[in-house]
């Protein structure tokens, strides 16, 4: 795309830096802003200032929040005695959406990937070993896909914790095989959860 003003290609080339959009979409989505009011302009790039100045993780389970500590953790009809173990935001999110979980989260924040350079400290995962260890939880749920990288960081967590909590067990399998967990239907979903069996028995799959 050969673009006649250097501040249209400039917004271009932010826009095409977003994952699963080429130039040609971006240079749609930047004329059409160009259409808008300055005010609606000022609206869509405040929202992001805001949000990258202000989100916090919550202080207790990772996820992001408004506030210190989240929705989930402040609400105290949720059952405290069981932990929920995500990669991020979008699975807490796919997860409440089954309406089937009445536990707490904690998110990770990623997963263990040597090829990427992610390792266990570059995790959320001392938070959730002191949690265990000083909380109430009795049971701790790992939901983490199933491809190599998600299947490591499992059986990593598992080792951690058994000495400090009762019971560890993993979603049930109706997920196919590196399922991503956001793009599992509702109702597979919540019936995992559910249905979930102790992490050891998932080890001889
Ligand atoms: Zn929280």
């Amino acid at each position: 795309v050969n673009i006649p003003s250097k501040l249209l290609e400039n917004a271009v080339e932010q826009i095409a830096s977003l994952p699963g959009i080429g130039k040609k979409t971006a240079l749609r989505l930047v004329l059409h802003l160009l259409e808008r009011s300055p005010q609606d302009i000022h609206k869509f790039s405040d929202s992001f200032t805001q949000l990258k100045a202000l989100i916090n993780h919550c202080k207790v389970c990772g996820n992001l929040s408004d506030f210190e500590v989240c929705a989930i953790c402040s609400d105290n009809r949720r059952d405290q005695s069981l932990i929920c173990v995500v990669e991020d935001i979008r699975d807490v999110m796919a997860i409440e959406q089954t309406q089937q979980y009445k536990g707490l989260y904690h998110v990770l924040g990623g997963i263990i990937s040597p090829m990427d350079g992610i390792g266990p400290t570059d995790l959320n995962i001392e938070n959730l070993l002191q949690r265990v260890a000083s909380g109430s939880a009795k049971e701790v749920i790992i939901a983490i896909k199933a491809t190599m990288e998600g299947e490591t960081t499992s059986f990593y967590l598992y080792r951690k914790l058994e000495p400090y909590v009762v019971s560890i067990s993993t979603l049930s399998r109706g997920l196919a095989v590196g399922d991503e967990l956001e793009y599992t239907d509702e109702v597979t979903l919540g019936r995992s959860i559910l249905q979930r069996q102790p992490f050891d028995k998932s080890l001889s799959r």
